[in-house]
């Protein structure tokens, strides 16, 4: 548990938030994070933060059929698996407009979420690739980001692969803007090289991780 403290705080920090503090002050803005077994469950964690967000009481009543989440077409299978786990239905994903690249554009994202208010359906979460898995290309973040920013949409960046390019000044660019997602997630047994599956789920407000993480436990001791 130290070191998952440390680690993370240290993850948050490279982002350009955190770190949580061993005693938050109670209605204190903090980020907060988990290391979880694998990017697959980090996806699946910080997409339950996200329904948990939209949808708060799925945890007692069940999913809400008007459920939709936007994922760039060469997204990592995980996310569309996380997606029907959650029991919102892989028919719920749109495909978010890219460039022949694969890379997500966002002049059109605007435009996409009125076309799924229109229907009736609200958007749980804006997936961004950062980078794609095949491609090694990052989604444009910073853009993709001020659009879910104001429309009040959960901002949820798969950054398993790309997240450690935050490391170095040369390649830190390529994720400019991730300090607007709800969410980050980052695999340390890629590019950071940690020989066991290891994935952090970041949040930006520690609030969200709260709402991911419903249940009590007391059988377990704290502080
Ligand atoms: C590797 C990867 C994942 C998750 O894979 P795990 O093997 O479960 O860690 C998710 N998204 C992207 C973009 C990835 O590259």
């Amino acid at each position: 548990a130290a070191i998952e403290f440390v680690v993370v705080n240290w993850m948050l920090e490279a982002i350009g938030w955190g770190p949580q503090p061993r005693r938050p002050e109670a209605g204190a803005e903090i980020s907060a994070g988990v290391l979880t077994h694998g990017g697959s469950l980090a996806n699946l964690t910080g997409l339950l933060a996200a329904r948990a967000r939209i949808a708060p009481t799925a945890w007692v009543e069940g999913v809400p059929d008007d459920l939709v989440v936007m994922v760039s077409p060469v997204a990592h299978y995980s996310v569309a698996r996380a997606v029907s786990i959650l029991g919102i239905g892989s028919n719920a994903i749109r495909p978010l407009e890219c460039d022949q690249w694969g890379r997500g554009v966002a002049d059109r994202l605007d435009a996409q979420i009125d076309a799924v208010r229109a229907s009736g359906k609200r958007v749980m979460a804006i997936i961004a690739n950062a980078c794609a898995t095949a491609t090694g290309l990052h989604d444009p973040l910073r853009e993709i980001g001020e659009v879910c920013n104001a429309n009040d949409i959960w901002f949820h960046v798969d950054a398993c692969h790309g997240a450690s390019a935050l490391l170095h000044a040369q390649t830190r660019p390529e994720l400019d803007g991730i300090e607007l997602a709800d969410a980050v997630i980052w695999d340390a047994h890629k590019m950071l090289q940690v020989s066991a599956l290891c994935a952090a789920v970041l949040f930006r407000d520690h609030r969200s991780f709260d709402i991911a993480f419903a249940q009590q436990a007391s059988y377990l001791a704290y502080g």
